[in-house]
């Protein structure tokens, strides 16, 4: 492998972009070590990493295509494979999937799982054998997300009944069929606040006459109806095969056969035990019947019976037991977590599977469908359900729960343990874990709470978005930013990756409006990283206004310590990077040595060696907290040694400070190749 110098790194990214500016970034953030290919082998498990799948329809052709490839890919291959391949495979290299930070997602419900696991109360649903003899103790985890990346855990790929999570599909199904008017002259969107099984009915006067219709589609009297709705003229096994076509269809089933997924399981022994056995069913069968508004045929069939005999011929009512049949039915069917995860992320993709691309559902059926969910898919649970976790969600006695984050993921979590209501346990566990983690409530938008996370972003920009505006904003005396940061709530103590914070900047840039205003709002002066207060900030820079007012307080101030070698020594350029916040985002990757967090970043567009505003680089954070992957990659993509900060310290002397051995060795190393 021909190895190229440290210097000349940042002259191939030059020389990448003059052939061509598109994939130039991304191609160099592969690079491997100080060379001018990259690794077949590294650019899948990027790939791979970024929680996408190499069966994906989008990246079968291009994992073909490496494969054949051989080891290594040069430029010239690379532009060819990324344009020939969808812009799903930019996105991922360049971190902006869904979820652009998976394993660190994927990490977090790990933890979440084994925390829920531990959890062994609620009881199996026991009507019917088939629901009461499941193992109790599975518990599987599955997350698909719009763009069709995939967690799982635990039993995750275990069929298991669907019951009650039939319902939103049945009725997006029928919606489909009819449209939003005609299905609801036959059932209504109206909480119930009853129990699932429930015989009362939604009272609504029609035209002086009072009509009675199942409150809503997610209770059975609903479910009920809309299956009564899916193709009445139809015979039962067209009626069913047509409803599991389109749950095929919403996991990502194709009739040609394609990404190996299969039709859901019908479990006839389980249907014909929900017959048995659900007489509360079939009597609403007849109640439906009674009101005029469960879909019928006017000519009623007569059998023959011998005209000696003592009796009549009873009528039972052939659109009731059809509805009912094909209602038992579709409650009979299996999937996985998997499989159920990805039909709650074609809900939450507005209708397209986001693993074939099918649109199964207009977008019109979904948009019309999750509200419904959301106020009514956890049986007379729905308002606490809503308020505590704040998603569109469906569960049935089977075991799993799906919730819904729209344009976001879907999630499906099954656990077999069940409450009062007919929750799985577990499930609501989760769910609730997932929400008190992660920014996905419906109404979180206005919550500026920076203990939990917003999946959607990268966590070390996540981190630069607590601090970073404020700190520039202070370090430029812009007053109105800070202005608006307080009406948000924003804490404006929080200090970045070296605890420099608002206040210091403001006092180390001589901006005595802006030092003024941080301690009126009562910011109180901290130490950063080398134990210095902003005091010394203003004091060393000569700002004596500002030194004033920090004497206005009681506060024993102490100075920073830092460690320069070599202040004469040799001195390398940082880069200036318009986006500030990207910088800032940068160095907290450094310091969290997140090496795929700075190789998007990379991909992006950033300057490896990007300063912020101490002139702090990615080296110097990544050398004082012995993050040595960092490092290495740092190096070996064009990162300058002799960058200095504000103090003049060089990252081998940051390395030096904090005791960081092997970083330090390493840089010396490099210091005399160099
Ligand atoms: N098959 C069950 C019933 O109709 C479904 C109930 C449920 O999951 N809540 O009673």
């Amino acid at each position: 492998m021909k190895t190229i110098s440290n210097k000349d790194m940042l002259s191939l990214l030059d020389k990448l972009k003059a052939k061509s500016k598109r994939e130039a970034n991304i191609f160099f953030s592969l690079c491997e070590k100080d060379s001018e290919i990259i690794s077949t082998k590294k650019f899948k498990d990027v790939l791979l990493n970024s929680g996408l799948r190499a069966k994906d329809k989008r990246l079968y052709n291009l994992f073909q295509n490496l494969d054949a490839h051989g080891d290594r890919i040069v430029f010239e291959d690379f532009i060819d494979i990324i344009r020939s391949s969808e812009l799903i495979v930019e996105k991922a290299l360049r971190g902006e999937l869904s979820i652009p930070d998976f394993s660190y997602f994927a990490k977090n419900l790990d933890n979440m799982f084994d925390e829920v696991k531990k959890i062994k109360s609620g009881e199996l649903a026991s009507y019917i054998p088939p629901l009461a003899n499941v193992d109790p103790d599975q518990f599987g985890v599955a997350i698909v997300t719009t763009d069709g990346q995939i967690y799982q855990r635990g039993d995750s790929e275990v069929d298991f009944s669907i019951q009650s999570m039939c319902k939103p599909f049945n009725y997006c199904f029928a919606m489909e069929k009819l449209g939003l008017e005609k299905v609801h002259q036959h059932v209504g969107q109206e909480p119930s606040g009853r129990q699932f099984d429930d015989l009362t009915l939604l009272a609504r006067s029609a035209v002086g006459q009072l009509n009675r219709i199942p409150f809503n589609p997610m209770v059975n009297a609903g479910a009920i109806m809309t299956a009564g709705l899916i193709g009445p003229e139809d015979s039962h096994s067209q009626r069913l095969r047509y409803i599991r076509q389109q749950f095929g269809r919403l996991i990502g089933w194709s009739p040609k056969g394609e990404f190996n997924t299969e039709l859901p399981r019908f479990n006839k022994d389980m249907a014909r035990q929900e017959n048995f056995t659900g007489y509360n069913n079939i009597a609403m069968g007849y109640l439906l019947m009674a009101t005029g508004n469960l879909p019928h045929t006017k000519t009623k069939l007569h059998n023959d019976i011998h005209p000696d005999q003592d009796e009549f011929d009873f009528y039972s009512e052939p659109a009731v037991t059809e509805a009912l049949k094909l209602y038992f039915s579709i409650c009979s069917l299996e999937m996985t977590s998997v499989n159920f995860a990805t039909a709650a992320a074609t809900l939450a993709n507005s209708g397209v599977c986001p693993i074939s691309q099918d649109r199964v559902l207009s977008q019109k059926t979904v948009r019309n469908c999750l509200p419904v969910l959301q106020t009514s898919g956890m049986y007379n649970a729905s308002g606490t359900f809503f308020q505590q976790v704040g998603l569109p969600a469906k569960s049935g006695v089977g075991g799993g729960v799906i919730l819904i984050v729209p344009r976001l993921m879907g999630i499906c979590i099954f656990s077999p343990r069940l409450d009062e209501q007919g929750n799985s346990v577990r499930g609501i566990e989760m769910a609730k874990k997932i929400t008190s983690k992660y920014l996905v409530h419906t109404f979180d938008g206005t919550m500026t709470d920076t203990d939990r996370l917003d999946p959607k972003i990268p966590i070390s920009k996540w981190r630069a978005n607590s601090c970073g505006e404020a700190i520039w904003a202070a370090s430029n005396g812009n007053i109105r930013t800070l202005e608006r940061l307080v009406s948000e709530q924003r804490d404006l103590q929080i200090g970045d990756y070296d605890m420099r914070t608002p206040l210091h900047l403001a006092s180390a840039e001589g901006q005595l409006e802006a030092v003024k205003f941080l301690l009126k709002q009562g910011v109180k002066p901290i130490p950063d990283r080398w134990g210095g207060y902003g005091y010394f900030d203003a004091k060393n820079n000569n700002h004596k206004d500002i030194v004033k007012e920090y004497e206005k307080l009681d506060i024993n101030y102490t100075q920073a310590s830092h460690l320069v070698e070599d202040p004469n020594g040799k001195t390398d350029k940082m880069a200036i990077y318009d986006d500030e916040l990207a910088v800032i985002e940068l160095l907290f990757a450094a310091f969290e040595n997140n090496v795929e967090g700075i190789r998007t970043l990379i991909a992006k567009g950033v300057p490896v060696h990007a300063g912020d505003y101490d002139s702090r680089t990615a080296l110097h954070l990544a050398a004082a907290e012995g993050c040595m992957e960092v490092v290495e990659y740092l190096v070996s993509h064009g990162h300058p040694l002799f960058v200095r900060d504000r103090w003049g310290a060089t990252p081998l002397d940051e390395a030096k400070r904090e005791k960081r051995k092997s970083v330090y060795n390493f840089l010396k190393d490099f210091k005399l190749k160099t």
